[in-house]
């Protein structure tokens, strides 16, 4: 069959659906299903990404039959609307609009108004009497095709417009009248003809043909490719394009243009959302050029439009089950629909939104019928318009891990005085985005990305910004423009970020050329500070104190319903009771890597213990100088434990090389000799000896404890006794020391028995009642391939996947970001599809992990399994965590929330594809069953161990272990 390339909608009837964002871009898509759902959209069709990526891939050829199914759909376009293209009476205009399968605001080109012509305007203007009106459309067309379609200078037109409005003394271009729009249009085509050695087309068919194909190109103009590179899209190979009928905003005072959200982007309430110009095209909103209306005023000024609107709200959301964010236009009163898509929002109103939408109506019932029975709302939404709109589980897969690192981001501190704020105000402007940054003021976008590179925090200043400037604003901690509401560019392409933002700031007087702005009197230089307070708009000089703010309570909500869902257990990494009791705050069920090591470095007195430890040429002087050493680890893990409660605490041995302990001038090497008495000479000896060509490698983790097993002593008393002291203040307590870089069966034995005959002892000692466990971490290869037998040793694992990815892959962590980049880069043929520091990787590391999971379990039914890498907070390494069946993850206290979202939305995606393959197994039963149970060891695991009695399951892997030594326990 041939291939479709043309999809139609329009008159209540589209070829497309709303699924189909991959093929039909999501513009398309929308378009598309508003009016399937009889949304008063105005007609056309929509150009699949098939053939963009066509027209891509083979020289800017047009795919075999695409011209004809165009010339088909523009036949039954101009029949659907009852006019034609090009008509010297009464002319069909169209928009031509790109639209990729995600958002990408602003980054791509559309042109309005074509098919205008020195015959059509004439006609235009008659037929809907308004010259003004078509003069209006004229220029517009004439400067659009002339820049995105020829690639003519834009700002050499705009210079001209300018020009016009200051000649006329117009402020706006509303202003403008016709006879001077009849002029300037002239002025534009001979500029055309003098730049393009031509004359402007004149031919519809030929503007068409060439706005398809300018917006082709824009798919890989710089500033798209670089959003994409920003946000990480990689896996879209073009833009569709919409061709549709012109509706008409800038008709007169009866008409106009907007953007609404469903709710409130900013916040999340419930709350009917948006801004329109009057009397204005679409571009104009958007570009954030004029400042507009509130939507409310749209209620007093046109009311039944108001009306419709609110019902269309109603509809899309139920209809999506998510806030909308829309394009309208109102042509002489009545509404069309021009654009929906889910909206950007605020992390803080990503929850407030979900978790309403899981609890509460849109709107209450009355209102609801009400709305109906002005047939305002068709009847049969009125049920849902008074019903939550999706589930928990919908809440809780909707939120991103990064809705909730951005939920922290900054605010002004409240030990900022009220004096101190007042005296440093310079200028308010529009609250455009919530969150507070400071930085040094610059002035361009590459400067931002230039001074950030180099780690210096920077607020971008502009005028407005555009597409081009992605690079720096993505850059900069915030960023404030002189013009702009909170739909414009700058406001939406930072709410997608969460990233502060202030728009709009009129009292702003920017020079580009000083590289300064004045304000209110006050001079701004390029380099000196202001901060940003994205929730109020204001502005200020100087770097003011910030705080991480209370999330809001939906947070609490959506977090409660995300740990009643999940299996997987999250504990963080911490090594100090302040990190613990932060761990806890953020939801941490206990500790999953303490690094002694950090304690070492507390205070000077410690480290020179440390050091007068490693310096030692005998056992005995050795013993001495960690026995200085114990009290202060004492008192640390007792400070730990008390913190945590009675929740489990992983205690890690010693683990850096020792040589990183040592001094590393002249002078703190003198004051070592000082403290300890052995000579300067001898300690830098002692350094030299110490010193490795690859450390990380080397002399460390368990193989010190090796050398040196009176390290582990005092550690392991150091541990035992705070967890008996804590005990025997009545206190509950459960130590988990954990031996790291294990590579063999035998070593850990060694190890393992030393540290449970140390820990005897103390029990003994002290006559407390204390459980304890010795397990190890599976972070080289050799533990990972040999784990049936490191299990026999071990009480649990806990996999160090920073070092086990660095080992299996043969990457160092210090050093690969020189090239880990071009690895995962997708225009390089994107080897890797994510940074394996950052994302586990599945393929490779994770099978050395599912593999000693399951030899593990089988040696060992009860061992404990947990993960400490970066990965126990990266969401897609969690949710392989769950998969591969492991108790626990462990990360940053920070990054605790994002794995507990992550573990629920693990549980929800199996049930999901579970539902998924049961009704697929109805076909294809053998196939669907043994993939659910793959992808989810977890669930089945947990499931088997309801219906399987304890005995028996011990049994079994007794049996599929045979010859074995069973377990080592105490
Ligand atoms: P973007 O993806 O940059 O938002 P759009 O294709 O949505 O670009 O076009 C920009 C603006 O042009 C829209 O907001 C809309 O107001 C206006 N526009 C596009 N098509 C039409 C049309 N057929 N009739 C009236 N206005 C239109
Ligand atoms: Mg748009
Ligand atoms: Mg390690």
């Amino acid at each position: 069959m041939k291939q479709k390339h043309v999809y139609s909608f329009g008159a209540g009837k589209a070829e497309g659906r709303g699924g189909q964002k991959a093929l039909l871009g999501g513009k398309g898509a929308g378009l598309a299903e508003m009016t399937g759902i009889g949304l008063p959209v105005p007609a056309g069709f929509t150009i699949t990404v098939d053939a963009c990526a066509h027209f891509h891939a083979h020289g800017q050829q047009w795919p075999a039959g695409l011209e004809q199914e165009i010339r088909k759909h523009v036949k039954q376009l101009e029949r659907t609307c009852r006019k034609r293209l090009g008509d010297a009476k009464d002319p069909l205009l169209v928009s031509v609009r790109s639209g990729a399968a995600r958002s990408m605001p602003g980054m791509m080109e559309t042109i309005l108004n074509l098919g205008l012509s020195d015959a059509s305007v004439e006609g235009l203007a008659r037929v809907t009497d308004n010259p003004r009106f078509a003069w209006d459309s004229y220029r517009r067309f004439l400067q659009m095709y002339s820049t995105v379609v020829v690639g003519l200078n834009k700002e050499v037109l705009e210079g001209k417009l300018h020009a016009l409005k200051q000649r006329l003394g117009a402020k706006l271009d509303v202003e403008i009248p016709a006879d001077a729009l009849r002029e300037l249009c002239a002025d534009f085509k001979s500029f055309f003809q003098q730049q393009a050695g031509g004359p402007f087309p004149q031919d519809p068919w030929e503007q068409l043909v060439g706005a398809i194909n300018a917006v082709f190109n824009s798919w890989n103009a710089e500033k798209a490719a670089t959003y994409r590179r920003v946000e990480k899209i990689a896996d879209l190979s073009g833009t569709a394009v919409n061709v549709q009928q012109m509706v008409f905003g800038n008709t007169g005072d009866d008409s106009g243009t907007g953007v609404c959200f469903t709710r409130d982007p900013s916040v999340g309430t419930n709350e009917f959302y948006g801004e329109l110009l009057i009397n204005a095209q679409g571009e104009d909103v958007v570009a954030g050029i004029r400042t507009p209306l509130h939507l409310a005023e749209l209620q007093s000024k046109m009311p039944q439009v108001y009306e419709q609107l609110e019902a269309v709200r109603a509809m899309l959301e139920i209809h999506y089950g998510d806030m909308q964010d829309l394009e309208f236009t109102v042509e002489r009163g009545k509404l069309y629909m021009l654009q929906c898509r889910s909206g950007k929002r605020t992390p803080a109103a990503a929850f407030r939104i979900a978790v309403e939408q899981a609890t509460q109506p849109l709107m209450g019932k009355a209102e609801a019928k009400a709305r109906v029975k002005k047939g305002f709302l068709p009847k049969k939404y009125l049920e849902a318009a008074s019903k939550p709109v999706i589930s928990k589980d919908q809440a809780i897969a909707r939120i991103a891990g990064e809705d909730i690192e951005r939920l922290f981001s900054p605010v002004i501190s409240a030990r900022v005085s009220r004096d101190e704020l007042t005296g440093r105000r310079l200028a308010t402007g529009i609250n455009a985005v919530p969150g507070a940054a400071c930085g040094k003021v610059v002035f361009s976008a590459r400067e931002a990305e230039e001074l950030a590179a180099d780690g210096v925090d920077v607020i971008l200043v502009r005028k407005e910004t555009s597409p081009e400037d992605v690079g720096g604003m993505q850059a900069a901690k915030g960023i404030l423009t002189q013009t702009g509401g909170k739909t414009s560019h700058a406001a939406v392409v930072a709410r997608g970020w969460g990233k502060c933002c202030i728009v709009g700031c009129q009292a702003l007087d920017i020079n580009f050329d000083s590289r300064q702005f004045s304000v209110n009197g006050a001079v701004v230089r390029a380099g000196d500070s202001v901060t940003l307070d994205g929730s109020t708009g204001e502005v200020y000089q100087g770097v003011l104190d910030l705080d991480r703010p209370e999330p809001p309570s939906e947070y609490f909500t959506l977090m409660k319903w995300a740990d009643e869902r999940r299996t997987l257990k999250v504990r963080a990494n911490a090594d100090t009771p302040d990190d613990a009791r932060k761990a806890l705050e953020m939801g941490a069920e206990g500790i999953g890597l303490c690094r002694t090591e950090h304690m070492f470095f507390a205070t000077a007195e410690r480290r020179l213990a440390m050091q007068e430890m490693i310096v030692a040429d005998t056992q005995e002087a050795r013993i001495r100088a960690l026995d200085k050493l114990l009290p202060y680890q004492r008192e640390d893990f007792i400070g730990l434990f008390e913190a945590m409660d009675g929740r489990p605490v992983t205690i890690r041995l010693l683990d850096p090389p020792l040589h990183e302990f040592l001094p590393k001038t002249r002078a703190q090497a003198q004051e070592l000799s000082d403290a300890t008495g052995v000579a300067v000479e001898d300690i830098e000896r002692r350094a030299e000896q110490l010193h490795e060509a690859n450390p990380m490698l080397g002399h460390r983790g368990c193989r010190l404890c090796i050398t040196y097993p009176e390290i582990l002593d005092t550690q392991a008393r150091a541990i035992i006794e705070a967890a008996c002291a804590v005990r025997q203040r009545g206190g509950a307590v459960t130590p988990e020391i954990m031996i790291p870089l294990t590579i063999d069966a035998k070593e850990l034995r060694i190890l393992a028995d030393r540290t449970r005959q140390v820990a005897e002892r103390v029990i003994a000692e002290t006559g407390a009642k204390l459980k304890y466990l010795v397990g190890t971490m599976i972070e080289t290869p050799r533990a990972a391939l040999t784990a049936g037998d490191i299990a026999l040793e071990s009480e649990f694992f806990s996999f160090g996947t920073n070092d086990l990815t660095q080992m299996t892959m043969g990457l160092s962590r210090d050093d690969a970001g020189r090239f880990l980049p071009e690895y995962c880069d997708t225009a390089r043929g994107g080897i890797f599809k994510a940074d394996p520091f950052q994302t586990l990787d599945q393929d490779g590391v994770g099978r050395l992990v599912t593999q000693a999971i399951t030899a593990g379990r089988r040696a060992s039914p009860k061992l404990k399994i947990g993960i400490c890498g970066e990965h126990g907070g990266d969401p897609a390494s969690v949710k392989f965590c769950h998969a591969a069946g492991m108790d626990y993850v462990s990360c940053s206290p920070y990054r605790v929330p994002v794995a507990r979202l992550a573990a629920a939305q693990a549980v929800i995606e199996a049930d999901r594809r579970r539902a998924g393959t049961a009704r697929a197994g109805s076909r294809a039963p053998g196939a669907g069953a043994r993939k659910s149970r793959g992808a989810d060891a977890n669930s089945a695991r947990r499931a088997k161990a309801r219906t399987t009695p304890r005995r028996a399951v011990r049994t079994r892997a007794a049996k599929s272990a045979p010859g074995k030594k069973t377990k080592r326990r105490r």
